[in-house]
């Protein structure tokens, strides 16, 4: 189990904020000031446990057409007593509250830096989004045990349970954590440009995971692409000792990567009927129809070679090169990513 980063005597202190061991504080990132001079800042929540244990930071909305992260933080709060917690949470529900608030990818007022999971470690000498990454990033590092980054399809795709972990032993094994229903690893290098990769660099064990889209936040869907996510970090709280009780594994694991399918022209997409995600496919296999504005067929998109579907575009309007499928090959299957069992 990783060491806590905690102070001595068990409070903990990040961006504006402090919690003693037991206490729940809101507080928030500073990143610098808006145009009515007010000070601005990246919400978080800093859930202090009152035992001894790591710093499990949890990352929502980097993307700000993904509200899962959001969601399932809001419901791991409600399902959690924090007398009963050995170690902390620190939940930043939205990374990027601009973009969360116009629901776009990134913030639509910076055309510098708008895709904020490709900047990090940030600059704060540089344009709008990497100063903001910075802040995060700084805040970040020295309290971090463990994270997860929360994504999804957003406004455009929906992907189902997938994550994407660095090739270390404490990567695979806080990925396989996350419990049951996640057995389709990617393999990401570490030192790219998202916040996941970079603390992997810096030795932190870090994932990023894939859940749900804007297709499933209607009433009952949303909660349940919530609370399978506030399931699964309760599962990896079990796994570290966080919590009382037994985590569950999915026990093998697909490992492998992703083929990217993106659109050959420009039209509506549809999707065939019986696509189901995470099951086996042959190379071939049709993914469904492009069509142009008067009706006719573009192309019939193929799945590019074996592999599963691991997400698949919701919205049908479609521009040449954009998402269509997110197809995820298995390079090998493992089963030892939990040491001992
Ligand atoms: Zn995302």
């Amino acid at each position: 189990m990783p060491e806590s980063k905690r102070h001595a005597d068990g409070t903990l202190s990040v961006g504006t904020g402090t919690a003693k061991p037991g206490e729940i504080v809101r507080c928030g990132i500073p990143t610098g000031k808006d145009h009515f001079g007010n000070d601005r800042d990246i919400p978080i929540v800093i859930f202090n446990g009152a035992g001894d244990g790591p710093i499990l930071w949890l990352n929502g909305g980097t993307h700000g057409d993904e509200a899962e992260g959001a969601i399932s933080i809001i419901k791991l709060f409600e399902a959690l007593d924090v007398s009963k917690v050995n170690g902390a949470i620190v939940a930043c529900p939205v990374m990027n509250p601009d973009a969360f608030l116009t629901g776009a990818r990134g913030n639509p007022a910076d055309g510098f830096t708008y895709d904020m999971n490709r900047i990090y470690p940030g600059d704060a000498e540089g344009y709008p989004t990497a100063r903001i990454a910075a802040a995060h990033f700084a805040a970040m590092l020295p309290t971090c045990d463990l994270q997860i980054n929360i994504h999804s399809g957003g406004n455009h795709s929906y992907l189902t349970s997938v994550m994407f972990t660095a090739d270390t032993p404490a990567c695979r094994e806080l990925g396989a954590a996350m419990g049951p229903i996640w057995n389709m690893i990617m393999t990401s290098p570490s030192g790219g440009g998202n916040p996941s990769s970079q603390l992997v660099a810096q030795g932190v064990p870090a994932i990023s995971i894939e859940l749900g889209g804007l297709c499933r936040t209607l009433t009952a869907d949303f909660h349940e692409v919530g609370d399978a996510l506030r399931d699964s970090f309760l599962n990896v709280m079990k796994h570290y000792n966080m919590i009382d009780g037994q985590a569950e594994y999915a026990g093998t694991w697909n490992v492998g990567h992703q083929e990217t399918v993106l659109a050959p022209g420009t039209g509506m997409w549809v999707g065939e009927r019986s696509l189901e995600f995470l099951s086996p496919m042959k190379a071939g296999e049709p993914l469904g129809i492009l069509y142009d504005l008067h009706g006719e067929v573009i192309a019939r998109i193929d799945t590019p070679c074996d592999g599963m579907i691991a997400g698949v575009r919701s919205r049908p309007q479609v521009m040449e090169g954009e998402w269509i499928c997110f197809y995820a090959v298995v390079d090998e299957v493992r089963d030892d990513f939990i040491p001992g069992a």
